[in-house]
């Protein structure tokens, strides 16, 4: 009785990319694993989308981003997302390659982190049309009309609603 709630969450904003396997699965069922870990709940994602590799050779990614509330800290959020990504059979044999399943830490409110693990917002971020255009879908007005029109000439493609939908 008494004291009302003290919301302690912070909105997250997290990048799914996959291109190995059976991708959109893959990114489906991160999006619920997302939504499962402590203190953490899955607020919305964005449409999926099919884009080519950027910097990197094989097949074209399927690509999400997801908007979540957590009350983990940053470190523990991404601990909790490499092992996601290690669930789903995740390699590092070299930068840039394919792979089954990559999450990315986009947004963390309106914070900088500036740890070795970890920076954000993420660094590259801007240069790439695969998180620009799904972010902007969960953020409308975020992007500017100039840095969408810097990542205009990637090919991407929207495929719609999906099984990740919230
Ligand atoms: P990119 O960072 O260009 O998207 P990548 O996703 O392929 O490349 P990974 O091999 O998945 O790179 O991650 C390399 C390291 O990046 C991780 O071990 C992690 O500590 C670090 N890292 C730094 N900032 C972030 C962030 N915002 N989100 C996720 N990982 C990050
Ligand atoms: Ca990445
Ligand atoms: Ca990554």
């Amino acid at each position: 009785m008494g004291a009302s709630p003290v919301s302690v969450a912070s909105p997250v904003w997290i990048g799914l990319g996959a291109n190995l396997g059976d991708a959109p699965a893959a990114l489906a069922a991160a999006v619920q694993a997302l939504g499962a870990l402590p203190g953490t709940q899955l607020q919305r994602c964005s449409r999926l989308y099919r884009s080519a590799p950027v910097d990197a050779g094989g097949p074209d990614y399927y690509n999400a981003v997801a908007e979540l509330h957590t009350g983990l800290a940053p470190l523990a959020l991404l601990q909790a997302l490499q092992a996601i990504e290690q669930a789903a059979g995740r390699e590092r044999p070299y930068r840039n390659a394919p792979r089954t399943l990559d999450l990315d830490v986009l947004l963390w409110d309106e914070e900088r982190i500036d740890l070795p693990q970890l920076t954000v917002p993420h660094p590259r971020l801007y240069e790439r049309a695969f998180v620009l255009l799904p972010l902007a879908e969960l953020r409308p007005g975020w992007a500017s009309a100039a840095q969408l029109q810097a990542v205009a000439a990637q090919r991407i493609e929207c495929l719609g609603a999906w099984d990740g939908l919230a």
